[in-house]
């Protein structure tokens, strides 16, 4: 279905893409204006769509999402037009794709009765293998963004989200069924991020018992602490999750909570209508200048999604609303 190995390379000659060479064009194209996030989304990608051998959409499984061809029952020429499909397709809307195993071929077969394009035979079988999953799930963005059910949403997507072993899955079938079939990709970005692991780096599972209960911390520490994991943990990397985490990480959570009340504390019957002066004294100037730039890096750095990496709770965020160390002596 993506051409042949070699006959790609003569489809070029004849002047026609393939859909290998639209699918790396596109791929090319999403980068030029950073929708690979992170960055190397690209290559992976890339020599994935490169390497990769023609996609045989069918499986032979009992059940799924059947291929809607007829077979001539005397020479097994195939029946595939696009009226049988759209008869197909209507029948589907309404009950669903298990018509396609409950009704018999005549059902399912537009009127009048097709013919064999061979020996003009109307007895017909149904094929009975189904398609590969991940062309259901490639083909999402034709019921999500094109149905109608939700109208704020069109083809392509803003953004296609999943987990870093999707390069190879869903954003490869969503790919190339887009550009098989629209002409372009169905997105305009794809990020991927790591997948939630324990304290040591392992996956998590219910044999290995190693997944803290997130319902028992929040109870335990409150909901903020496990705003300030999600502020601190770099979702471009597998992030990390234990009881051991969480209790390192209340301890910065107390260090800010502390600080906070000490800021609050000072400001206790501070009435800016009354206590506002604009007669500084140098040391008050001082302090005004050293703060107005401390906080500057961080929110900058908290709203790009290209952020460096943060290697846990935001420390500078204890820095910035601490307040300065004054000698008055
Ligand atoms: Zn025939």
């Amino acid at each position: 279905m993506v051409d042949r190995p070699g006959s790609g390379d003569r489809t070029a000659r004849r002047g026609r893409t393939t859909i290998r060479k639209a699918a790396l064009a596109a791929i090319d194209e999403i980068a030029a204006h950073g929708g690979w996030i992170p960055a190397w989304g690209k290559e992976r990608i890339r020599s994935m769509v490169e390497g990769r051998p023609d996609w045989c959409v069918s499986r032979q499984r009992v059940w799924g999402v059947p291929i809607p061809v007829f077979y001539c029952g005397k020479d097994r020429e195939p029946l595939v037009s696009p009226e049988a499909m759209e008869h197909v397709a209507g029948i589907f809307d309404k009950e669903g794709a298990d018509a396609w195993f409950d009704r018999s071929v005549r059902d399912l077969q537009p009127s009048p009765a097709p013919r064999c394009a061979k020996c003009g035979g109307t007895e017909f079988e149904k094929e009975t293998d189904i398609l590969d999953v991940w062309f259901d799930s490639g083909s999402s963005f034709a019921p999500v963004l094109e149905s109608g059910v939700w109208p704020t949403l069109r083809f392509p997507a803003d953004l296609y989200l999943e987990g870093s072993d999707q390069h190879r899955g869903w954003f490869m079938s969503s790919l190339m069924i887009g550009i098989g079939t629209r002409g372009q990709a169905p997105y305009r970005n794809v990020l991927t991020h790591g997948f939630l692991v324990d304290g040591e780096g392992r996956k998590m599972s219910k044999s290995l018992g190693n997944a803290p209960d997130p319902q028992g911390l929040l109870k335990k520490y409150g909901a903020e602490l496990m705003r300030l994991w999600v502020a601190g943990s770099d979702y471009r990397d597998d992030i990390g999750f234990s009881n051991a985490i969480v209790e390192t990480l209340s301890e910065s959570y107390r260090k800010i909570r502390n600080t906070l009340r000490y800021c609050l504390s000072q400001l206790h019957e501070f009435d800016p209508r009354r206590d506002t002066t604009t007669e500084l004294l140098p040391i008050d100037r001082w302090a005004l200048s050293a703060s107005s730039g401390t906080g500057q890096p961080r929110s900058r750095r908290t709203t790009s999604t290209s952020s460096t990496r943060s290697t846990g709770p935001p420390s500078s965020c204890a820095r910035w609303i601490s307040p300065p160390s004054i000698s008055t002596s």
